[in-house]
This record gives structure tokens, sequence and C-alpha cells, in this order.
């Protein structure tokens, strides 16, 4: 159940100050609060949606697609994709969602730790 309380619908309604880099009338893309790389942005629709499997299974195609080329423009607006980024969203308790407001995670700007990690254990 979405939670109109969460932080990030705080920041949508500008009940709490972010530094918003981009947004229009469906997204806000806004940094990251702890960054783990020198470039860590969020980017949120405004729809209600807990997560990434809530946002595909009941936001409308028009929606989905527009929010996805929304994180392309962010990605623009960073001028990240000649170095590269990666992208990240959390969904449950297993990865971590820490914030039940869909969101994705864009990180760049240094070279990033390998996801492989555990087979270098
Ligand atoms: P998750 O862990 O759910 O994938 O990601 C939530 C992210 O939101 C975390 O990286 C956390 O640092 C960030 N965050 C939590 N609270 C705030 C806040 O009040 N402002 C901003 N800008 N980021 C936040």
């Amino acid at each position: 159940m979405y939670n109109k309380e969460n932080i990030f619908a705080k920041i949508i309604r500008k009940e709490i100050n972010a530094d918003i880099i981009y947004e229009n009338q469906d997204i806000i893309a806004f940094k990251d609060i702890t960054p783990v790389a020198n470039i860590h942005v969020l980017v949120i629709p405004k729809g209600e949606y807990t997560s990434y499997s809530d946002f595909i299974a009941n936001a409308d195609d028009n929606e989905i697609a527009s929010f996805f080329k929304s994180v392309k423009h962010v990605i623009e607006l960073l001028n990240i994709e000649k170095n590269g980024y990666r992208l990240l969203t959390n969904h449950g308790d297993d990865a971590g969602q820490t914030v039940e407001h869909y969101h994705v995670h864009i990180i760049a700007g240094e070279k990033l730790e390998s996801l492989n990690a555990r087979s270098k254990e």
C-alpha cells in the first residue's frame, strides 16, 4: 500500500527540500542525500507507485515509456553518457529498498565497483 507520508511524496509536494536537477509534470530528478559516487541522482515518477513492480503493473504504457525517456533526458543533462553510468532500482527487503516510492538511481562520475564482488571472495 502506498503511504502518502513517505519522504519522496513530501519532496514531490515540496514539503521538504531536495536538490532538484530536473522536473516536469510527471517526474522529478534530485540528488541523493547520501551519494555513493560523485554523481548520484534519483528519478521518481510523481504518480503513487511503491516500487518498480507496482509501477510496471499499474502505470499505463505511456507513463512507463515517458518515465524511462525522462531518465534518459536526465542522463543527457548530467553529461555522463560518454564515460558511463549505472541505473539501479531496489525492490523489497532483500534488495534493501528503504523508500517505498518507486525510484531509479543514476550513479556515475567515477569508476564504479564491479557488481561481481562476490566472485572475488
Ligand atoms: P533505496 O534504498 O530505497 O533504493 O533508495 C533510497 C535512497 O533515498 C537512498 O539512496 C537514500 O540516500 C535516499 N534518501 C533518503 N531520504 C532522502 C531525502 O530526504 N532526500 C534525498 N535527496 N535523498 C534521500
